[in-house]
Protein backbone atom coordinates (compact mmCIF):
# COMPACT_ATOMS: atom_id res chain seq x y z
CA UNK A 1 0.00 0.00 0.00
CA UNK A 2 1.39 2.93 -0.94
CA UNK A 3 -0.88 5.10 0.14
CA UNK A 4 1.21 8.72 1.79
CA UNK A 5 -0.44 9.47 5.34
CA UNK A 6 -3.64 11.81 5.62
CA UNK A 7 -1.55 14.03 7.93
CA UNK A 8 2.50 13.60 8.48
CA UNK A 9 3.79 16.31 10.81
CA UNK A 10 7.71 16.08 11.10
CA UNK A 11 10.43 17.81 13.49
CA UNK A 12 7.77 20.03 14.75
CA UNK A 13 8.72 23.35 17.10
CA UNK A 14 6.88 25.51 19.33
CA UNK A 15 7.74 27.55 21.72
CA UNK A 16 5.20 30.44 23.42
CA UNK A 17 6.97 33.48 25.03
CA UNK A 18 6.30 34.04 28.85
CA UNK A 19 7.61 36.91 29.78
CA UNK A 20 11.74 36.82 29.48
CA UNK A 21 11.37 33.63 29.27
CA UNK A 22 10.26 31.34 26.58
CA UNK A 23 7.90 27.75 26.94
CA UNK A 24 9.15 24.80 24.65
CA UNK A 25 6.30 23.14 24.03
CA UNK A 26 6.74 21.17 20.65
CA UNK A 27 10.27 20.24 20.20
CA UNK A 28 10.59 17.87 17.51
CA UNK A 29 7.11 16.42 17.21
CA UNK A 30 6.71 13.69 14.67
CA UNK A 31 3.44 12.26 13.48
CA UNK A 32 1.97 10.15 11.06
CA UNK A 33 -2.07 9.39 10.36
CA UNK A 34 -3.04 7.63 7.73
CA UNK A 35 -6.72 7.31 6.05
CA UNK A 36 -9.26 5.21 8.27
CA UNK A 37 -7.38 5.53 10.91
CA UNK A 38 -8.76 6.87 14.89
CA UNK A 39 -6.15 7.72 17.01
CA UNK A 40 -6.40 9.37 20.66
CA UNK A 41 -3.91 12.19 21.75
CA UNK A 42 -3.77 11.46 25.49
CA UNK A 43 -1.75 13.95 27.76
CA UNK A 44 -2.23 16.24 30.79
CA UNK A 45 -3.64 19.58 30.42
CA UNK A 46 -0.46 22.02 29.27
CA UNK A 47 1.70 19.68 27.95
CA UNK A 48 0.50 20.75 24.21
CA UNK A 49 -2.36 18.78 22.85
CA UNK A 50 -4.28 21.82 21.55
CA UNK A 51 -1.25 23.07 20.47
CA UNK A 52 -0.08 20.41 18.18
CA UNK A 53 -4.15 20.01 16.73
CA UNK A 54 -3.97 23.43 15.76
CA UNK A 55 -0.46 23.16 13.95
CA UNK A 56 -1.77 20.00 12.34
CA UNK A 57 -4.91 21.79 11.47
CA UNK A 58 -2.91 24.84 9.91
CA UNK A 59 -4.33 27.27 12.36
CA UNK A 60 -1.09 28.20 13.69
CA UNK A 61 2.37 27.94 12.33
CA UNK A 62 4.96 25.84 13.70
CA UNK A 63 8.74 27.49 14.59
CA UNK A 64 10.00 24.77 12.76
CA UNK A 65 8.94 21.91 11.15
CA UNK A 66 6.88 20.81 7.92
CA UNK A 67 3.32 19.50 8.07
CA UNK A 68 2.16 17.35 4.70
CA UNK A 69 -1.76 17.21 3.98
CA UNK A 70 -2.31 13.85 1.96
CA UNK A 71 1.30 13.70 1.00
CA UNK A 72 1.68 17.59 -0.05
CA UNK A 73 4.13 19.39 1.76
CA UNK A 74 2.14 23.21 3.13
CA UNK A 75 5.03 25.55 4.51
CA UNK A 76 5.34 27.03 1.34
CA UNK A 77 1.86 27.91 1.26
CA UNK A 78 0.52 30.87 1.19
CA UNK A 79 -2.46 32.32 3.74
CA UNK A 80 -4.87 32.02 1.03
CA UNK A 81 -3.34 28.62 0.12
CA UNK A 82 -3.29 27.43 3.79
CA UNK A 83 -7.21 28.76 4.26
CA UNK A 84 -7.93 26.62 1.01
CA UNK A 85 -6.29 23.27 1.86
CA UNK A 86 -7.88 23.53 5.28
CA UNK A 87 -11.39 24.26 3.86
CA UNK A 88 -11.39 21.42 1.86
CA UNK A 89 -9.04 18.78 3.53
CA UNK A 90 -9.62 18.94 7.35
CA UNK A 91 -12.25 19.22 9.70
CA UNK A 92 -11.82 20.87 13.17
CA UNK A 93 -14.12 19.95 16.54
CA UNK A 94 -13.63 21.42 19.77
CA UNK A 95 -14.62 20.48 23.02
CA UNK A 96 -17.42 23.63 23.11
CA UNK A 97 -19.71 22.99 19.86
CA UNK A 98 -18.95 26.65 18.33
CA UNK A 99 -22.68 26.37 16.47
CA UNK A 100 -23.94 29.74 15.18
CA UNK A 101 -26.67 30.33 17.96
CA UNK A 102 -29.13 31.82 15.40
CA UNK A 103 -28.92 29.32 12.71
CA UNK A 104 -30.42 25.82 12.95
CA UNK A 105 -28.65 22.57 12.51
CA UNK A 106 -29.17 21.99 8.77
CA UNK A 107 -27.80 25.93 8.20
CA UNK A 108 -25.05 25.21 10.44
CA UNK A 109 -23.78 22.45 7.91
CA UNK A 110 -24.81 24.34 4.89
CA UNK A 111 -22.74 27.00 5.48
CA UNK A 112 -19.40 25.62 5.71
CA UNK A 113 -20.07 24.00 2.25
CA UNK A 114 -21.49 27.15 0.63
CA UNK A 115 -18.03 29.26 1.36
CA UNK A 116 -16.14 26.29 0.05
CA UNK A 117 -18.58 27.28 -2.91
CA UNK A 118 -21.38 24.86 -3.40
CA UNK A 119 -24.77 25.40 -4.17
CA UNK A 120 -27.26 25.93 -1.64
CA UNK A 121 -29.62 23.09 -2.74
CA UNK A 122 -26.59 20.73 -3.06
CA UNK A 123 -25.31 21.80 0.30
CA UNK A 124 -28.59 21.59 1.36
CA UNK A 125 -28.86 17.98 0.36
CA UNK A 126 -25.43 16.75 1.91
CA UNK A 127 -26.39 18.85 5.02
CA UNK A 128 -29.57 16.50 5.53
CA UNK A 129 -28.02 13.43 5.00
CA UNK A 130 -25.03 13.90 6.97
CA UNK A 131 -27.40 14.74 9.87
CA UNK A 132 -29.76 12.11 9.14
CA UNK A 133 -26.57 9.37 9.41
CA UNK A 134 -25.90 11.33 12.40
CA UNK A 135 -29.64 10.56 14.43
CA UNK A 136 -30.72 14.09 13.88
CA UNK A 137 -32.80 13.88 10.98
CA UNK A 138 -35.27 15.00 13.13
CA UNK A 139 -33.34 18.15 14.42
CA UNK A 140 -32.55 19.75 11.27
CA UNK A 141 -34.77 22.87 11.93
CA UNK A 142 -33.51 23.32 15.27
CA UNK A 143 -31.41 25.83 16.65
CA UNK A 144 -28.64 25.03 19.01
CA UNK A 145 -30.46 26.11 22.15
CA UNK A 146 -32.94 23.57 21.06
CA UNK A 147 -31.24 20.56 21.46
CA UNK A 148 -29.11 18.46 24.03
CA UNK A 149 -25.10 18.87 24.44
CA UNK A 150 -25.10 15.39 22.79
CA UNK A 151 -27.02 16.26 19.71
CA UNK A 152 -25.37 20.09 19.68
CA UNK A 153 -21.58 17.94 19.27
CA UNK A 154 -22.84 15.93 16.67
CA UNK A 155 -23.85 18.59 14.37
CA UNK A 156 -20.73 20.33 15.35
CA UNK A 157 -19.29 16.94 14.08
CA UNK A 158 -21.27 16.78 10.82
CA UNK A 159 -20.72 20.45 10.36
CA UNK A 160 -16.39 19.16 10.62
CA UNK A 161 -16.96 16.86 7.90
CA UNK A 162 -19.09 18.84 5.86
CA UNK A 163 -16.49 19.45 3.30
CA UNK A 164 -15.71 16.03 3.22
CA UNK A 165 -12.06 16.62 4.44
CA UNK A 166 -9.15 13.65 4.27
CA UNK A 167 -8.47 14.42 8.27
CA UNK A 168 -10.57 14.95 11.05
CA UNK A 169 -8.86 16.69 14.10
CA UNK A 170 -11.17 17.13 17.47
CA UNK A 171 -10.07 18.71 20.85
CA UNK A 172 -11.56 16.93 23.83
CA UNK A 173 -14.80 16.45 21.52
CA UNK A 174 -16.75 14.59 24.40
CA UNK A 175 -15.01 16.69 27.12
CA UNK A 176 -18.41 18.65 27.82
CA UNK A 177 -20.80 15.77 28.02
CA UNK A 178 -21.74 13.34 30.13
CA UNK A 179 -20.38 9.63 30.18
CA UNK A 180 -23.22 8.24 28.84
CA UNK A 181 -23.61 10.93 25.78
CA UNK A 182 -20.24 11.33 25.21
CA UNK A 183 -20.47 7.02 24.39
CA UNK A 184 -22.75 8.27 22.02
CA UNK A 185 -21.25 10.86 20.69
CA UNK A 186 -17.69 8.94 20.23
CA UNK A 187 -19.73 5.96 18.85
CA UNK A 188 -21.28 8.34 15.98
CA UNK A 189 -17.82 9.49 15.34
CA UNK A 190 -16.61 5.98 15.00
CA UNK A 191 -18.80 5.63 12.53
CA UNK A 192 -18.46 8.18 10.25
CA UNK A 193 -14.74 7.34 10.35
CA UNK A 194 -15.36 4.06 9.81
CA UNK A 195 -18.11 4.86 6.60
CA UNK A 196 -15.22 7.55 4.83
CA UNK A 197 -11.96 6.53 5.39
CA UNK A 198 -11.44 10.23 7.39
CA UNK A 199 -8.23 10.45 9.13
CA UNK A 200 -8.96 11.42 12.83
CA UNK A 201 -6.72 12.05 15.54
CA UNK A 202 -8.92 13.13 18.99
CA UNK A 203 -7.56 14.80 22.08
CA UNK A 204 -9.19 13.14 24.93
CA UNK A 205 -9.16 12.49 28.67
CA UNK A 206 -11.65 9.87 28.49
CA UNK A 207 -9.33 7.02 28.77
CA UNK A 208 -12.16 4.33 28.01
CA UNK A 209 -12.69 6.08 24.56
CA UNK A 210 -9.10 6.33 23.86
CA UNK A 211 -8.96 2.51 24.82
CA UNK A 212 -11.03 1.79 22.13
CA UNK A 213 -9.26 3.82 19.12
CA UNK A 214 -6.77 2.38 17.07
CA UNK A 215 -3.53 3.65 18.24
CA UNK A 216 -2.71 5.97 21.36
CA UNK A 217 -0.11 8.59 21.62
CA UNK A 218 1.09 11.18 23.97
CA UNK A 219 3.19 14.20 24.41
CA UNK A 220 6.56 13.40 26.22
CA UNK A 221 8.76 16.46 26.78
CA UNK A 222 7.37 17.89 23.53
CA UNK A 223 7.12 15.24 21.67
CA UNK A 224 4.69 12.82 19.98
CA UNK A 225 5.53 9.26 21.08
CA UNK A 226 3.40 6.26 21.53
CA UNK A 227 1.23 5.84 24.67
CA UNK A 228 1.24 1.85 25.38
CA UNK A 229 5.16 1.94 24.49
CA UNK A 230 6.11 5.04 27.07
CA UNK A 231 3.87 3.05 29.62
CA UNK A 232 5.44 0.02 28.94
CA UNK A 233 9.08 2.04 29.93
CA UNK A 234 8.06 3.25 33.23
P1 LIG B 1 -3.20 21.23 26.35
O1 LIG B 1 -4.16 21.35 25.22
O2 LIG B 1 -2.46 19.93 26.38
O3 LIG B 1 -3.83 21.50 27.67
P2 LIG B 1 -2.02 23.62 25.20
O4 LIG B 1 -1.50 23.23 23.87
O5 LIG B 1 -3.29 24.35 25.23
O6 LIG B 1 -2.05 22.33 26.15
O7 LIG B 1 -0.94 24.51 25.94
C1 LIG B 1 0.36 24.08 26.20
C2 LIG B 1 1.12 25.15 26.96
O8 LIG B 1 1.32 26.26 26.13
C3 LIG B 1 0.38 25.66 28.20
O9 LIG B 1 1.30 25.86 29.21
C4 LIG B 1 -0.22 26.96 27.73
O10 LIG B 1 -0.33 27.84 28.80
C5 LIG B 1 0.78 27.44 26.72
N1 LIG B 1 0.16 28.21 25.64
C6 LIG B 1 -0.77 27.75 24.77
N2 LIG B 1 -1.14 28.71 23.90
C7 LIG B 1 -0.43 29.81 24.23
C8 LIG B 1 -0.33 31.14 23.71
N3 LIG B 1 -1.06 31.51 22.64
N4 LIG B 1 0.52 31.99 24.30
C9 LIG B 1 1.26 31.61 25.36
N5 LIG B 1 1.25 30.38 25.90
C10 LIG B 1 0.40 29.49 25.35
MG1 LIG C 1 -6.18 21.71 25.17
Amino acid sequence: MNEPPALYLTGIMRSYAQGERSLDILRGAELAIWPGEIVALVAPSGTGKSTLLHVAGLLEKPDAGEIYVGGEPTSLLDDRGRTSLRRTHIGFVYQSHHLLPEFSALENVVLPQLVAGLKQREAERRAGELLGFLGLGERLKHRPAEMSGGEQQRVALARAVANAPHVLLADEPTGNLDPETAEHVFGTLVTLVRATGLAALIATHNLSLAARMDRRLTLLDGRVVDMDEAAARQ
